[in-house]
């Protein structure tokens, strides 16, 4: 496919705060699996806006959803009770072993709601214990103390003094877990497959080994599932394949199909916030919630599921092909969370190749190319994908020299 050219805003003479490097162009459509830009490029979309889009983008369901909510009620605000955010809270506990939810905007503030209840338990039932364990490499959001929370090494030094209260160790070391336990501590927050980090899933032994460590020593388990929730792993839930029971999770990404909303979820028992602790203009707005409560009710279909298993099987049975073919690492992943070890490419750019033949795919390190499609895709736009992403890979290797064509 040969890209139109696409400089459409000249360079520093929009308006924007320049906060991430971003191609030259304007994205202005979508459907289905495919984004297209104000120059009339199509583009094969495996990030759908990095996981959010669960049913790919302008999914009628939601269409539908959006206008009959609208004439409605769009905000009733947050001092009233309203009937969709009811529905949704009742879906997501009804499926899954929590009872009572909070919903957010973002996902960061989600997490943020999981610290304040952890601290606000620590300080009810666990004489004053704050303290919370997460992990190397760990991505939980970008408020201060999400950022604080996180093990991603770029964030190390920015913006100190950073919020206290967090220790970190090695993810998988159940061990080293095991020893940062002290009569401060409150809680253990992780992401069951590391997403940002570039797609590394947490072991069976040691997730069940955190759920034993949280009852021994009276820890609440903390379940970041911003990403992995709402079928993106095959499950409607991340914390379902490892038969454990969490005291908290975090739903974001997903849960909105494309919209912002995101929401905490709690077990009975822990779910102690004293009036005034928690709140936020928008939390549970109707809106939203009509949108989410459309996107849950589609994932949670038995075949909805079903196909997040075989497409993700089959893509990573195909990713695996072209590793083999042009010497590339390793294919990690579960359902449609996935990446490819690029070996001696540099993975940025090729992205940035694949986003110039038109295919969308993300590089969430120097290393790693991650692939986030919609939870409905098929093994026709698999099929699509790997091919262009053969024409970029054949294109690279032949310049690095490498690969065994
Ligand atoms: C994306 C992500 C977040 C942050 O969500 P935002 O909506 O960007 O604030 C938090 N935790 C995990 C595991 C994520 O993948």
């Amino acid at each position: 496919m040969n890209m139109q050219q696409t400089t459409l805003f000249p360079h520093r003479q929009h308006h924007l705060m320049a906060v991430a490097q971003r191609p030259d162009c304007v994205m202005v459509g979508g459907d289905g699996h495919y984004l297209y830009d104000s120059a009339d490029n199509a583009y094969l979309d495996f990030i759908q806006g990095w996981a959010v889009n669960c049913l790919g983008h302008n999914p009628p369901a939601m269409r539908e959803a959006l206008l009959q909510q609208a004439d409605k009620l769009i905000n009733a605000g947050p001092a009233f009770v309203n009937q969709p955010m009811l529905d949704l809270a009742g879906l997501l506990c009804r499926n899954s072993v929590f009872d009572e939810v909070f919903f957010a905007n973002s996902g960061a503030e989600a997490v943020e709601g999981a610290i304040k209840l952890a601290r606000r338990w620590g300080a009810d039932y666990k004489g004053g214990a704050f303290g919370i364990i997460t992990f190397n490499r760990a991505f939980h959001g970008r408020t201060l103390a999400a950022m604080s929370a996180c093990g991603k090494p770029a964030f190390d030094a920015l913006f100190e003094p950073k919020v206290s209260g967090f220790v970190r160790v090695p993810y998988n070391d159940l061990a080293a877990t095991a020893e940062a336990i002290t009569p401060d501590t409150a809680a253990i927050m992780l992401e069951l497959v590391q997403g940002e980090a570039g797609v590394h899933p947490a072991e069976v032994e040691f997730v069940r080994g955190l759920e034993r460590l949280c009852r021994q020593h009276n820890l609440l388990l903390i379940v970041d599932e911003v990403q992995t929730g709402i079928g993106r792993t095959g499950h409607a839930f991340g914390y379902q394949h490892y038969g454990i029971t969490p005291d908290i999770m975090t739903l974001g990404k997903g849960l909105g199909g494309g919209v912002p909303i995101t929401a905490l979820l709690a077990r009975h028992e822990v779910s102690c916030f004293h009036h005034g602790d928690q709140g936020g203009t928008y939390n549970g707005n109707p809106l939203m919630c009509a949108l989410a409560l459309a996107v849950v009710q589609e994932v949670l279909r038995e075949e909805f599921l079903a196909n997040v298993n075989t497409v993700g099987a089959y893509l990573r049975q195909q990713l695996e092909l072209l590793s083999a073919r042009y010497g590339l690492g390793e294919v990690r992943g579960r359902g449609l969370l996935v990446a490819l070890d690029s070996g001696p490419l540099y993975a940025p750019e090729v992205m940035n190749a694949a986003h110039h033949r038109g295919l969308l795919i993300n590089a969430p390190n120097d290393n790693t190319l991650r692939f986030m499609p919609a939870l409905t895709v098929t093994a026709v736009e698999v099929d699509r994908m790997i091919a262009i992403l053969g024409e970029v890979l054949a294109v690279l290797c032949q310049s690095e020299g490498g690969g065994n064509e």
